[in-house]
């Protein structure tokens, strides 16, 4: 009796990977590829992804080409395999001359069923000429988004796949992507020219992860404090600069947390440790950027925290999409500052016009995410193409609505500020001639004889940052496209001077920071590093194996 494909799938399934049912849509993805049809996925990180491209490899003749673009992922699922005995092998710059001819003989004699290769290797001519000659059976590209300017890893190499493939024989093509607004699925889908290919995208909502806007003020003292709560539970810290990571993963460890650093500076046999130290539970916190975690595969980080504001949605929600992948608890928090922002944009400063116009909006997406008052994972939800109707009473704008304000007046003050200064000055500034303080360059300037100077000496000076960055969002005030951080007020913010409407904005959520002594003195950041320390010794070991040599001592 010949088994039915569904049979068939299913007996692979249990063989091969030791599940006993598929997930989602994955029956449905595998079919359409044995099929032979170009496949676009779509799927949330942890979702399953890649069993779609493995196991239909495993089904037909010849071996799929996986290309995909970190060389420790491919690592990663070509040990997995191996060890549940598929052939998977890969092609990368880390094999020997004699490793590459042997991945090149079991590929053309028909023994490998998945060859992954890196994007760089993908565009050797020599590779691309041994896989003319291979049999091919589909070319899957995981991480898709890589394709695309306005995702958030854009790799040049990814935009030449296509073209390299077409060059090799018209085998199928399945996509796969855990981050994909509109924008970026068009690009993807254009760039691979599979406009026709059929879609399947699910759901992006992440019912067991709470997100959470926290205001970064004492953020050392809140991340502490949030981090104690966890009591030992598996998280990740996310910081922009190695700098960063090392001062926090040091503020944790003085804090007797069990926490480790992770970044490209990093030693590679030091990098691996700390990650496996993670994995296996000897640390439990990583303090990262975001080189940590593409394809990292930990079921049970109950926490992922952004101590820097990120600088798009797109890697932020792919980040925080590695906590709760056993779909048990997951805390988001995210530190936000517009200070950040201001920072992030000044790295954009070297960038092209049109590179610079694309962060530029990535980051205003950001700000407004941040900043509303609306449900979190509405605006998430939304941004990435989902309609999400009622609110989801599990984000902090549910859990604790902000309390709202009648802006009017405050705006006013922003907005005439900006005029009487001439439309030349940044947020601090602003808030300096609101506020009514006397900074060095308000004196030079003489903005303190301005008839605005001090009209909201009354406010917090947090309260009038944020009207002018709600004043921002209301399209009132515009940034300088020519001077980063000049505000300028728009003509409907000049129509709002002169006629305005009663506005209610929000106030920032409040929190608790007071901390205990002992927290505060730990809070002194030690002077040195472990990083430092060991710089330090192998500097004075090189020292004196050159004073040994000089005097031509024995070392
Ligand atoms: P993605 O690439 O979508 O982020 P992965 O392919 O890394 O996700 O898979 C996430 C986890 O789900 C892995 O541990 C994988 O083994 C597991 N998984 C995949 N498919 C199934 C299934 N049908 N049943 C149970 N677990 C599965
Ligand atoms: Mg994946
Ligand atoms: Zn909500």
């Amino acid at each position: 009796m010949i088994a039915s494909l569904e049979e068939q799938l299913k007996d692979k399934l249990k063989e091969v990977f030791g599940y006993s049912s598929f997930r989602g849509t994955q029956e449905a993805i595998i079919k359409n590829i044995l099929d032979g049809r170009n496949t676009f996925v779509i799927m949330p990180t942890g979702a399953g992804k890649s069993l779609c491209y493995q196991l239909p490899a495993l089904i037909l003749d010849g071996a799929a080409i996986v290309i995909s673009p970190l060389i420790a992922l491919m690592k990663n699922q070509v040990d997995q395999l191996n060890a549940v005995g598929v052939n998977a092998q890969f092609l990368n710059s880390t094999l020997t001359k004699t490793e590459m001819n042997r991945v090149k003989r079991e590929t053309l004699s028909g023994e490998v069923q998945l060859l992954y290769v890196a994007p760089e290797s993908l565009t050797k001519e020599e590779n691309i000429e041994f896989l003319k000659k291979a049999n091919i059976s589909f070319a899957a590209i995981d991480e898709a988004h890589c394709i695309s300017e306005w995702g958030h890893d854009f790799r040049p190499e990814y935009r030449r796949i296509k073209q390299i493939l077409a060059q090799i024989s018209n085998m199928p093509v399945i996509a796969l992507t855990a981050t994909a607004t509109p924008k970026v699925q068009i690009d993807i889908q254009k760039n691979l020219q599979m406009e026709e290919a059929d879609i399947f995208k699910s759901s992006f909502n992440r019912e067991n992860l709470y997100y959470e806007v926290r205001p970064k003020q004492h953020t050392k003292k809140q991340l502490v404090k949030f981090v104690k709560s966890q009591k030992g539970k598996s998280g990740i810290v996310y910081c922009l600069s190695r700098k960063k990571v090392e001062e926090i993963a040091n503020l944790l460890q003085v804090n007797d947390v069990k926490a480790a650093p992770y970044h490209a500076g990093l030693d590679a046999a030091v990098r691996i440790k700390n990650q496996d130290d993670f994995l296996n539970e000897e640390v439990d916190v990583i303090v990262a950027t975001i080189a940590f975690g593409m394809g990292i595969d930990k079921p049970d980080v109950r926490f992922v925290v952004h101590y820097d504001t990120p600088k798009s949605l797109e890697g932020y929600y792919q980040e925080t999409g590695r906590a709760g992948r056993d779909g048990l608890e997951g805390n988001c928090i995210m530190f936000y500052s517009y200070n950040d922002i201001i920072k992030l944009e000044k790295f954009n400063k070297d960038k092209t016009v049109t590179e610079r116009d694309n962060a530029r909006v990535l980051l205003d997406e950001m700000v407004s995410y941040a900043e509303s008052s609306l449900c979190r994972r509405k605006q998430l939800l939304h941004y990435f193409g989902e309609s999400y109707e009622h609110d989801c009473n599990f984000c902090d704008n549910c859990l604790k609505p902000r309390e709202k304000f009648d802006g009017e007046e405050y705006v006013q003050w922003v907005l005439r500020a900006a005029m009487e200064t001439g439309e030349r000055f940044n947020l601090a500034h602003l808030v300096d001639v609101v506020k009514g303080t006397p900074s060095q360059y308000v004196k030079s300037y003489g903005h303190d004889a301005l008839s605005i100077f001090g009209k909201g000496k009354e406010l917090e000076e947090s309260l009038i940052k944020s009207v002018v960055r709600q004043s921002l969002l209301l399209e009132f005030l515009e940034k300088d496209i020519e001077n980063i951080g000049v505000l300028k007020v728009t003509a409907k913010g000049k129509d709002f001077i002169v006629d305005p409407f009663a506005i209610k904005l929000s106030k920032d959520h409040e929190y608790d920071v007071e901390v205990t002594e002992e927290e505060e003195d730990a809070e002194k950041v030690p002077t040195t590093t472990k990083a430092y320390d060991e710089a330090l010794f192998e500097m004075l070991r090189n020292l004196r194996k050159k004073v040994a040599k000089q005097m031509d001592l024995p070392p």
